[in-house]
């Protein structure tokens, strides 16, 4: 157990967790494995949030993402406690990582092997295999910058946003992904196919800040991965591992109120009427719904614990 996890096991022994998607997940899984007893409290009948999935006359649906392009930020949720992510869930490499396909018969193996991929890119534009090396540069500026410095840190006040400033200005973060692309490369196809990823995060290329310009970046390091079987499957084994754990989870209850006592967060009350006591509580459920609704009895402050 790191410091960090032992100092917080010391203050807290029981947490609640709002929201069982990936976020909520992952976070109950990194708390119960630093030995914090934890719930969390799930208003649908199922586990994944947008990863929910349907079945039907034996078959599984999926209902939403199917691309994992961070496979190491899964297996270090079981690595925490010595367990190994494989014997849960097989993640499989997808190669191309896409094929794109365009209405004139035009098809585009995005691959990552990079003589490969300039090859592809240079038979639709030979001119955009440069401009394409260079988005690929400050694709990876953006990484290190949006993914790996800030991907860590809490924006709980204006302060620690205007710090981030300067580095997003930098990378004209004001502007768009499809504007940002479109200075790197000319031929309208490759625009598109260095703009879409942020469609996986339900981001409009043409408004949606270059930040996201960084997935790139990501897939190139990371790959593409499929869970096998779905990505049901997924949220099935990081509902086992946190079982296994000791975790426990309450389906079907939607939280209607995350209870505070002066500015603390001091447990849940449940649309049932079940309510319980926490040391903390965290909501991963959307921003808005947290603070306006779950909070909304009490006096708007700048920190939930
Ligand atoms: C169609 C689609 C395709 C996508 N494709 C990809 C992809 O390929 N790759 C990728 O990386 N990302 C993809 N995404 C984005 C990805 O799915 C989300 O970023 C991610 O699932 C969000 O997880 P989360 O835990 O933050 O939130 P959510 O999944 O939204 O989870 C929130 C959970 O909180 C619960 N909740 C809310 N309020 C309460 C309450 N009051 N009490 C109790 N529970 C509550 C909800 O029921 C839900 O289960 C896709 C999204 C969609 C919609």
């Amino acid at each position: 157990m790191s410091d960090v996890a032992k100092s917080q096991n010391e203050l807290f022994k029981k947490a609640a967790v709002i929201g069982s998607g990936f976020g909520g997940l992952a976070l109950a899984i990194r708390l119960q494995s630093a030995g914090i007893q934890t719930t969390i409290l799930e208003g649908r009948d199922k586990p994944g949030g947008r990863a929910y999935y349907w079945e039907k006359d034996g078959f599984i649906f999926d209902g939403g993402p199917t691309v994992i392009t961070d496979p190491d930020c899964l297996s270090q949720l079981w690595e925490l406690t010595g367990n190994d992510m494989a014997k849960d869930i097989e993640l499989m490499p997808v190669s191309p990582f896409y094929r794109l396909n365009w209405p004139d018969g035009t098809n585009f193996d995005y691959v990552n092997d990079p003589d490969e991929l300039h090859a592809n890119i240079a038979a639709i534009e030979p001119d955009d295999v440069e401009g394409y090396k260079k988005f690929l540069e400050y694709s990876g500026g953006l990484y290190e910058e949006g993914y790996v410095k800030l991907g860590t840190k809490a924006f709980l006040d204006f302060k620690s946003m205007i710090k981030a400033a300067p580095a997003l200005m930098k990378y004209e973060a004001y502007r768009s992904v499809y504007a940002k692309v479109s200075s790197f490369v000319k031929n309208e196809k490759l625009r598109e196919f260095l703009s879409f990823q942020s469609l996986l995060v339900g981001g409009n290329p043409m408004k949606t800040s270059a930040i996201y310009g960084l997935i790139h970046k990501l897939e190139r390091l990371g790959g593409v991965w499929f869970a096998k079987g779905g990505t049901n499957m997924l949220v099935s084994a990081m509902v086992k591992h946190f079982e296994r754990l000791g975790g426990v989870i309450r389906y079907e209850d939607p939280v209607t109120r995350i209870d505070t006592v002066g500015d603390r967060a001091s447990g849940v009350t449940c649309k049932s009427g079940w309510s319980e006591n926490f040391d903390a509580v965290a909501s991963n459920a959307d921003v808005m719904h947290s603070y306006r609704d779950l909070l909304g009895h009490k006096h708007r402050s700048s920190t939930v614990t």
